[in-house]
């Protein structure tokens, strides 16, 4: 089988790594992929965010199946464009994607399928939502109703902070805002494969860290780190999102004649009240996968078509970003990336590239805030942590930084009294 995987980041580089260890395929093509997919997939240019461009670039490849990896493409419907095509892709259509890419309908759907998440309403007036803020008090959660690129939630006490956010999002006549009930409690995300038949393969539960430092403190980024399995996780946690959430989004969305296929991310609060969603998502992501899949032990694409059920290999994987100097306000670009073989030849390590391109010298240099994904696996979480930090250890990037808590276990327990302030 000859693959396209679409996107530039370490999802993707994570995804290629794994279709490079599937016996069924023989070639892939990422697009527009990085200086670390370009080892072992051909890159070609493509503008990820026209469908038109991208399945363009599936029939020119002749791609056997392609993974649209970012969400951008698949709310503009690149998923449908390839298949009126006739071409197979992992990634649900644009009217599926609405569930990542409108906040409002997400709650909607979750509402109609009896999916326990927070309390919202959602306003297009801004006397409307500043009264209703009053309603819901402190800690105040405000989103905009659209893709923001990371910059549409704001969770904060400050009532003035919180004015602002509503304010923000409601630019324009279209311009919807949403506010919630906060939700306490540590984060989990859980993905979930979901066939064209709508059968549900769950994959292993992950936690992603998203502020930019140690602690969990200061700006929201696109993710710093990630680790799986949860060694806190409640026993049945799976199957109870599985049977309480994936499941019933899945009937209604099938309900709606709109039916979801590709990946559901569903982002968990686990409160002192049960389990609630806090968001859905469409894709892999990222830094979550770049863990869960280093410890697939089943080929991807038997996986992805749900003809076989995922085997783990035993033990954790960790995932820990090294972000350029400025990320995330003003990432400095074109600094050269070293040491990243002698990172790579540690047992148990992986260098997924993401920000990253080769100069015209041929020398790997940063070209995004999130220049690397380094991932390990080891026989527990404590070794896997260990190599990912040696590996780092061994790269060097001027102004480089990156969490050097990801996976503690002292630090897990932080997660439960989520401190208050601007995230994604
Ligand atoms: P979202 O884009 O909806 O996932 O929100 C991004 C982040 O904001 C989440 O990962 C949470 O950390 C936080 N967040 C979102 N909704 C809530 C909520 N209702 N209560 C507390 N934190 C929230």
């Amino acid at each position: 089988m000859k693959l396209l995987v679409v996107g530039s980041g370490g999802r993707e580089h994570a995804l290629c790594r794994a279709l490079a260890r599937d016996p069924s395929v023989d070639a892939i093509v990422c697009a527009p992929g990085n200086a670390g997919t370009a080892q072992i997939a051909e890159p070609r240019p493509v503008q990820v965010e026209d469908p038109d461009a991208v399945a363009g670039l599936a029939e020119a490849v002749q791609a056997d199946l392609t993974i649209v990896g970012p969400e951008i493409p698949l709310v503009a419907g690149a998923a449908d464009e390839i298949r009126a095509r006739g071409m197979a892709v992992f990634g649900p259509s644009a009217a599926a994607a609405r569930l990542e890419g409108s906040k409002a309908f997400a709650k909607e759907v979750m509402r109609a399928a009896g999916v326990p998440t927070a309390d919202s309403r959602d306003h297009n007036e801004i006397s409307s939502a500043l009264a209703d803020l009053d309603t819901f008090g402190p800690p105040y959660v405000v989103k905009y109703d659209g893709l923001a690129a990371g910059k549409g939630v704001t969770v904060t006490t400050d009532r003035d902070a919180a004015v602002e956010a509503v304010r923000a999002s409601l630019r324009g006549p279209e311009d919807r805002v949403v506010l919630e009930e906060y939700l306490d409690g540590p984060e989990v995300s859980l993905f979930a494969i979901v066939t064209s038949a709508g059968t549900v393969v769950p994959l292993l539960p992950a936690q992603d860290h998203k502020r930019v430092g140690d602690g969990d403190t200061g700006p929201n980024t696109g993710g710093m780190g990630a680790y799986t399995p949860l060694p806190w996780a409640p026993p049945g946690l799976t199957a109870e999102v599985v049977s309480t959430v994936v499941q019933p989004t899945v009937d209604e969305m099938a309900r709606r004649g709109t039916p979801f296929s590709g990946l559901l991310y569903v982002g968990l609060a686990l409160t002192s009240r049960g389990l609630r969603v806090v968001e859905f998502n469409v894709r892999f992501g990222d830094p979550e996968v770049q863990a869960i899949l280093a410890l697939l032990n089943t080929p991807l694409t038997e996986v992805l078509s749900g003809r076989r059920a995922p085997v783990w290999r035993s033990g954790a994987a960790i995932t820990v970003v090294v972000a350029a100097a400025g990320y995330p306000a003003k990432p400095r670009l074109g600094d050269p990336i070293r040491g990243l073989t002698a990172a790579g030849a540690l047992t148990g390590v992986d260098i997924l590239h993401a920000g990253t391109r080769h100069d015209e010298q041929g020398q790997v240099v940063t070209a995004g805030g999130r220049v690397l994904s380094v991932t390990a696996i080891g026989s527990n979480l404590e070794s896997a942590r260990g190599s990912a930090y040696e590996a780092i250890s061994r790269i060097s990037l001027d102004g480089a930084h990156y969490r050097t808590d990801i996976g503690d276990p002292s630090r897990m327990q932080h997660r439960s009294t989520r401190t208050a302030g601007r995230t994604s």
